[in-house]
């Protein structure tokens, strides 16, 4: 006896040969997939299950698996334009000191898990100022998370010390060394705005706890200058000889690098978060994911938060990172759907360590499954599920997300969370939030 069968859709299993099953079948167990398969076998006689759903048409595919985020950074989306990283993030920072206490944190975590839920995605990475708060949210919401402490150098929000930001990482890891939805991580801001030392007693938590490390590296040019001019390196040597690098860390842009540091990420099993909507927008450059894939390098995709993005849409995310390569090489053949819809799924899985768990369609995973629509009239006639995912579908499409086998996306909307009042809270936050870069 199941808990729940889906019957019929397409379903993408993202599992090692690929596999795409057509008119499927799914059942649900104690949390769990316990069968999937062509529904052709049952077709008389489906098996016993407690709740069964009938798709038509429908794509199933594994839940997305967000890379890179800061989800409070929503309170601030279109607060600051047309700067470039370094002049936007004085601005950015100004205003996050103004408004961020625990309580808006809450807030805007709410709000920026709420809209990656509502597009499919099941697992956010998130680097933000209060990791107590978004995890907080990121439970009520049902979704899985992986954050923990941050580190900054300069007095930033909260004015913490880097002895107090020490506490708060090793703390939030032990609160979440084995928990079910929050994968406990330590998040350094980046190398330019925290010292040798302090990333180094980061990742000293980070390895006592087998935590992810996750930093932003190489997203300007800039960046990279400003590292070789303070430590004679560039930003990838630098966090290799600081012994950063390993198959925790999470590096987060990566938009220029040279062909050395690229080996580095790749001899170090080191991960890279693709971020290609922010990278444009904040004029940073179109990062090399050829070479990254070429060299066999684990990428995946961020959407990175919505005050440089404006939004958190993986599926922009997914059609940029397929889509910029094969324009700037001039080659339509390259960076494939199936490579970037790995990114966005089994490779980010792979990235946290729960590569067992989720991540891909399988028997004895974590039933974390989206449900794609195919009414609306980009789906009209659909010769291929996975290139439609990829170049056509949008957050619209998608129309029930479930996450450990429990519904938290019914017909587009959240259930088992009032969304509505968090709206209401946030939108009285609008003039404190303008006022405060007057
Ligand atoms: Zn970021």
């Amino acid at each position: 006896m199941y808990d729940l069968l889906l019957s019929g859709g397409t379903i993408i299993t993202c599992n090692n040969s690929f596999d795409i099953i057509e008119d499927g079948i799914i059942g649900i167990k104690d949390n769990k997939i316990s069968l999937i398969e062509s529904k052709k076998e049952n077709i008389n006689n489906l098996p016993e299950s407690k709740e069964y759903i009938e798709l038509d048409n429908e794509i199933i595919i594994p839940g997305l698996i967000n890379a890179h985020c800061h989800a409070a950074d929503s309170l601030f989306r279109g607060l600051v334009e047309n700067l470039s990283l370094e002049d936007w993030l004085q601005e950015v920072w100004k205003a996050e000191k103004a408004i961020l206490n625990p309580e808006t944190t809450l807030l805007g975590s709410y709000l920026g898990l709420a809209e990656n839920l509502l597009a499919g995605v099941t697992t956010v990475v998130d680097m933000f100022w209060y990791p107590f708060e978004t995890a907080n949210a990121s439970l009520d919401l049902g979704l899985r998370l992986c954050t923990g402490g941050i580190f900054i150098d300069f007095p930033g929000v909260g004015g913490r010390t880097h002895e107090q930001y020490l506490v708060e990482a090793s703390d939030f890891c032990s609160k979440f060394n084995n928990s079910e939805f929050i994968i406990p991580a330590v998040m350094p801001h980046g190398s330019y705005t925290v010292g040798p030392e302090h990333l180094q007693e980061a990742k000293k938590i980070a390895s006592d706890f087998k935590a992810i490390f996750s930093i932003h590296a190489a997203e300007t040019i800039f960046e990279q200058k400003d590292i070789k001019s303070r430590y004679g390196n560039t930003v990838i040597r630098h966090l290799d000889k600081l012994g950063l690098l390993d198959e925790k860390a999470l590096l987060a842009h990566c938009v220029h690098l040279d062909n050395g540091e690229m080996d580095i990420i790749k001899a170090t099993n080191s991960v890279i978060a693709h971020n290609p909507l922010s990278n444009l927008k904040l004029g940073s450059g179109i990062a090399p994911t050829l070479d990254f894939l070429e060299k066999e390098i684990n990428v995946t995709l961020g959407t990175d938060g919505a005050i440089s993005g404006n939004d958190l849409d993986m599926w922009l995310t997914m059609r940029l990172a397929a889509t910029l390569p094969k324009g700037k090489l001039m080659k339509p053949d390259i960076v494939t759907a199936k490579d970037v819809f790995q990114m966005a799924t089994i490779n980010g899985a792979k990235a946290l360590g729960k590569s067992s768990e989720i991540g891909s369609l399988e028997i004895g995973k974590q039933a974390d499954m989206v449900i794609i629509s195919t009414n609306s009239l980009h789906a009209v006639p659909l010769f291929d599920p996975l290139t439609h995912l990829v170049y056509s579908c949008s957050k619209s499409d998608v129309k029930h997300v479930y996450i450990a086998g429990k519904q938290c996306v019914k017909d587009g909307s959240i259930i088992n969370f009032d969304i509505e009042n968090i709206i209401k809270e946030v939108r009285k936050l609008k003039m404190p939030t303008l006022n405060s870069l007057l």
